[in-house]
């Protein structure tokens, strides 16, 4: 057995038992799908533009057009993209244990074409807009239009994502606070853990003495000694783990 073999046969014995699991994804598990992380944006074809200018308030307001044009590229990719086989393997998992609470900080709405219900959507959806006006969430829009409006009241809308500086939905927030609070096994998967305040759940979770995994595809200098890590695909080692804990 290797040493990864172990960490999956003994985190998978504490899957197979838990009462309530939380699950907190971040853009790592949609890169197999082919959705760049924040990073690999950083490298891509926005890479010129200040991530302040396309998704802040005041960049908004500077430039809705740009914004919008940037939103709606992301949208168009995340539509043409479909689900990988970490997000299945957490919709099956919601199957199998007796409470699983997801978490998601992605805006790309994988995890519910992947069959995940009740996602706790932390930072808003590509494919919902927000009327600035009065208030409106909208889940279609004139996707033709360049400033579309709101069917309402004619107000201007805007992407209904959480922005730098702006506060998290602050149901969402609170039930993912009382899920990490309440838990008894926690899985952090593909978030590099430096955006708050999703990067305080595992720590929250772990201060519980909740069983703690963090998956990522690589060591983050961020990361807390949690009980257990694993570094790999999330594609491949979810479904392994699911299988380790139900299937063998
Ligand atoms: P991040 O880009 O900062 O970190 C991604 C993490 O995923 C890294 O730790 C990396 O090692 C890991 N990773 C990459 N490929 C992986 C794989 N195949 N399997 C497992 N892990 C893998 O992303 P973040 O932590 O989610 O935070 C950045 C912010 O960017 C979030 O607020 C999020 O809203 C936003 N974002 C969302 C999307 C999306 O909706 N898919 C895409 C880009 C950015």
């Amino acid at each position: 057995m290797t040493s990864l073999d172990q960490v999956v046969a003994t985190f998978a014995s504490h899957l197979r038992s838990a009462r309530h699991v939380v699950t907190l994804t971040g853009a790592g598990i949609s890169a197999e799908s082919g959705i760049p992380t924040f990073r690999d944006a950083q490298t891509g074809l926005w890479s010129h533009f200040n991530p302040e200018e396309l998704a802040s308030p005041a960049g908004f307001a500077r430039d809705p057009a740009l914004v919008w044009r940037w939103y709606a590229e992301r949208r168009v990719k995340a539509c043409a993209a479909q689900p990988n086989p970490a997000h299945y393997a957490l919709a099956q998992l919601a199957d199998l244990v007796p409470q699983l609470t997801l978490i998601t900080q992605n805006i790309d709405g994988l995890h519910q074409r992947a069959g995940s219900r009740n996602v706790i959507e932390l930072h808003g959806s590509l494919h919902r807009a927000r009327c600035t006006v009065d208030g409106s969430i909208h889940s279609t829009w004139d996707y033709e239009e360049e400033l579309p409006c709101c069917p309402n009241c004619g107000g201007l809308l805007r992407p209904d994502v959480v922005w730098f500086g702006e506060m998290l939905p602050r149901a969402a927030l609170e039930t993912a606070w009382a899920a990490a609070l309440n838990c008894d096994v926690f899985m952090s998967i593909g978030t590099s853990g430096v955006v708050e305040p999703a990067a305080s759940l595992p720590r929250i979770a772990l201060s519980r003495h909740a069983t703690v995994l963090i998956l990522n595809l690589e060591q983050e200098t961020a990361a807390r000694p949690p009980l257990f890590t694993i570094y790999g695909k999330a594609g491949e080692m979810l479904p392994q783990l699911v299988a380790a804990a139900f299937h063998q």
